[in-house]
Order: structure tokens, then C-alpha cells, then sequence
């Protein structure tokens, strides 16, 4: 599949290495399949979802990184297990331009509680820590991926549009 959204490579960017937190800023010429950390050396991608914390938040959201999908999941929930594999599969397919990340939101209730999550699956796309795009409910691999291009060109509309001070998408939440 060729789309123009996934033509433009993220260099430039600061990757948040998906096992340590630490910022990586790739070289224009890095290949972002073969990009390594800075600091502990592993796979900036891995073609999976990571899993995302309260503590790991903030890295993962940083102005100048790359757009985040969040998974808001839980283990008791049947539509969550059914859609897990589809999230999981289109990781590798958005991968580097979106950083795939699941929340089990019985672990981590502070970030379910900022987010507002009320029913799960829910879908986050955040970029510039800022939220573009929410969406609740189980889908398909063929809505998820149409959901996901249009999550992403807002996020580089908006990106284009005021480059810089992103505010975040809650006026009165504060950063858990
Ligand atoms: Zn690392």
C-alpha cells in the first residue's frame, strides 16, 4: 500500500526508545528499521505495541516525538481480545510514523481516569501531547487503518500549522 501520509519519513523527530524512555533523534539518513537507542541499545521499532504507564507517559507524548495511538484495554473485556491482534498487525504497518502503545486500564487507572475513559476499547491518537483523535469501540482491521490515516494527516496539519507550543488536551487535567 502507498499513502502519501506514510511517504514522509520521521527524521528529525525524537523517538522515545520503546523499552528505556530515552530520546533518540534520528539522522535524516537513518533507517528507521535499523535505528538503535542511544542509551541501552535496543530496537527504536519493533513492529509491535508497546506498553504504556503513567510513569512512561510524559516521554512518549513529548512535543517534536512521534504521533502515539494508545489502546485503552482490559483483560476482562471480549471486544478488547478481539481487537488486539488487529491493533497489533497494524503496528508494523504504521510503524515509524506512529508509536503503537496498549494501557491496561485496571493497572493503570490514573491514566484511564485522565484520559476519561468510560468504555473500552478505546482508541487515543495524541500527538504534540495533544489529543487529535478518539474513537470507542471494536473495529476491524479496514476502519481501524482508515481511522488512523485521518488521525494522522490532522496531526500533521496541525503540526504544520503551529509547529510549536501544543497545548494540552485538557485545560483543567493535569498530567498524571
Ligand atoms: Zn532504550
Amino acid at each position: 500500500m502507498t499513502n502519501p501520509t506514510l511517504a514522509q519519513a520521521p527524521a528529525g523527530l525524537t523517538i522515545a526508545c520503546p523499552a528505556c524512555d530515552a530520546p533518540t533523534t534520528l539522522a535524516p539518513d537513518q533507517e528507521a528499521q535499523t535505528a538503535r537507542c542511544g542509551a541501552c541499545g535496543g530496537a527504536l521499532f519493533t513492529g509491535r505495541p508497546m506498553t504504556l504507564t503513567a510513569a512512561r507517559f510524559d516521554a512518549h507524548t513529548a512535543p517534536g516525538g512521534l504521533p502515539l495511538v494508545i489502546d485503552f484495554w482490559a483483560a476482562w473485556c471480549g471486544p478488547c481480545k478481539s481487537m488486539a491482534p488487529v491493533f497489533e498487525a497494524l503496528a508494523a504497518e504504521f510503524e515509524p510514523h506512529v508509536r503503537f502503545a496498549k494501557v491496561d486500564t485496571d493497572a493503570e487507572r490514573a491514566l484511564a481516569d485522565y484520559f476519561r475513559i468510560s468504555s473500552i476499547p478505546t482508541l487515543s491518537f495524541i500527538h504534540d501531547h495533544r489529543e487529535v483523535a478518539r474513537v470507542a469501540g471494536a473495529m476491524f482491521a479496514g476502519d481501524m487503518r482508515r481511522w488512523l490515516y485521518d488521525a494522522l494527516s490532522r496531526a500533521q496539519e496541525a503540526h504544520a500549522k503551529d509547529g510549536a507550543a501544543p497545548e494540552p488536551a485538557g485545560e483543567d487535567r493535569e498530567t498524571p
